[in-house]
C-alpha cells in the first residue's frame, strides 16, 4: 500500500507538523489554499468517510476543534473552513483520510458554490429516497 500520509506521519517524508496525539497528526498542506491551510490525519490507514470508524472520524474532529481557532488567530484569519474531500469528483486526491482547516479571509478569491433550488416536488422525493436507503441499512 502507497499511502503517502503514512510516511510523513512516520518521518519518512517530511512535512511540518503542528500538532500531535495518540490518535492524529496534523501538518501543513504543502500547497495551501490559504497560508495556515492543515491536514489533520488519522495515525491509521483509512481511506476516507465510508471506511474510517467512527471513533477515529470523533478524534478528526476533536483535534480538528482545537486547532481551528489557533491556527484563525495565528494567521490573523476572519474565518476558517473544514472540509474533507471523498472520491476523485469531490476532489480527493491522497487516499488516507484526512481533513482540511483552511483559514479564509475577506476578500480571498475563494467562493462557494452557487446553489440550484429544487423544482418544484423534487426536494421530497431526494429527502423520501435518502430515508428509505437509510432504513435498508
Ligand atoms: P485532497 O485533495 O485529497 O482532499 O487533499 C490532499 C491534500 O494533500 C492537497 O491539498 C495537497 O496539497 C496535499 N498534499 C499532497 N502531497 C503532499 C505532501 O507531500 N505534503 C503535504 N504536506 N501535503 C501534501
Amino acid at each position: 500500500m502507497d499511502d503517502l500520509f503514512l510516511k510523513i506521519i512516520e518521518g519518512k517524508i517530511p512535512s511540518e507538523k503542528v500538532y500531535e496525539d495518540e490518535h492524529t497528526v496534523a501538518f501543513l498542506d504543502i500547497n495551501p489554499t490559504n497560508p495556515g491551510h492543515t491536514l489533520v490525519v488519522p495515525r491509521e490507514h483509512y481511506e476516507n468517510i465510508y471506511d474510517i470508524p467512527d471513533a477515529v472520524l470523533c478524534h478528526m474532529m476533536k483535534t480538528a476543534k482545537k486547532l481551528a481557532p489557533s491556527i484563525k488567530s495565528t494567521m490573523n484569519a476572519d474565518g476558517i473552513n473544514i472540509i474533507m474531500n471523498n472520491d476523485p469528483v469531490a476532489g480527493q486526491m491522497i487516499f488516507h483520510a484526512h481533513i482540511h482547516i483552511v483559514p479564509r479571509f475577506d476578500g480571498d478569491p475563494f467562493r462557494h458554490w452557487k446553489g440550484t433550488p429544487y423544482k418544484e416536488g423534487e426536494i421530497e422525493e431526494v429527502g423520501e429516497k435518502i430515508r428509505e436507503e437509510l432504513s435498508l441499512k
